[in-house]
């Protein structure tokens, strides 16, 4: 039913739109990815003051017209994010971890784990710029995967179903695999196997590190999975 809808969300994309709005993209807990319109957001005295940018974090009221974008109506920053700004590698961080959210769950489907990650994420970068590190994006995006349905499998071979000489990982198989079935896969060696089971079982503050090969290969497990299974090409970090 058409009408107001209150919800937090985080600013994903910010376009400007003709000569003074902006289209956002935007990711909320219970509805998901929505697109909304600001009008006059660029006038100097708009009521949004620059709120209404990429990474913010923001209690928003929405107005549900019948078209597919709703109207922002008032917005209050919950958080802004300002450090986070000011670090090239934090920003890029932050701007890799809202699209890889807006693409693969670029739906109105629910998830707010996700949305929940993505402000932990946010707030992470914001707190410490330095945690803009590689382990730390493939972590994030491991997350997403889980939060997916997508996890990869890592505990047996995603083929045969062995538990031991576990050498490769394919994207088609889902997840590693040993040395009899590693036909399609690609060397997936042992830190990079506890980086990826690390990452998955702590949180994304206490991200383990690994020898940049091991995140090459990880990052490499997660890039095909990602597009075996969610269709969905990622630029690489490292
Ligand atoms: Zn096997």
């Amino acid at each position: 039913m058409p009408g107001p809808v209150k919800t937090q969300a985080v600013v994903l994309r910010s376009i400007r739109y003709g000569e003074a709005d902006r289209i956002l993209h935007l990711y909320t807990p219970q509805r998901g990815r929505i697109g909304a319109i600001a009008k006059g957001v660029r006038r100097t005295r708009s009521r949004f003051g620059g709120r209404l940018e990429p990474f913010f974090r923001l209690d928003l009221v929405l107005h549900e017209g019948r078209g597919d974008l709703l109207t922002v109506t008032a917005a209050e920053t919950v958080a802004g994010h300002g450090r986070l700004r000011a670090d090239g590698a934090a920003l890029d961080c932050a701007a890799r971890a809202c699209d890889a959210v807006g693409r693969l769950f670029d739906t109105g489907e629910p998830h707010p784990e996700v949305f929940n990650l993505l402000c932990n994420e946010l707030a992470l970068l914001d707190a410490d710029p330095r945690r803009a590190t590689h382990a730390n994006q493939l972590a994030f995006r491991l997350k997403l995967l889980l939060a997916a349905g997508l996890a990869p499998q890592l505990a047996a071979c995603a083929s045969c179903g062995a538990r031991e000489h576990l050498a490769g990982f394919s994207g088609a198989a889902g997840g590693v695999v040993c040395s009899a079935c590693e036909a399609s896969a690609f060397a997936l060696g042992q830190d990079a196997h506890d980086f990826l089971v690390g990452a998955l079982g702590s949180s994304l503050a206490e991200t383990p590190e690994a020898p940049p090969a091991a995140l090459a290969q990880a990052e490499r497990a997660i890039l095909a999975t990602l597009e075996h299974h969610a269709h969905l090409q990622l630029r690489p970090v490292g």
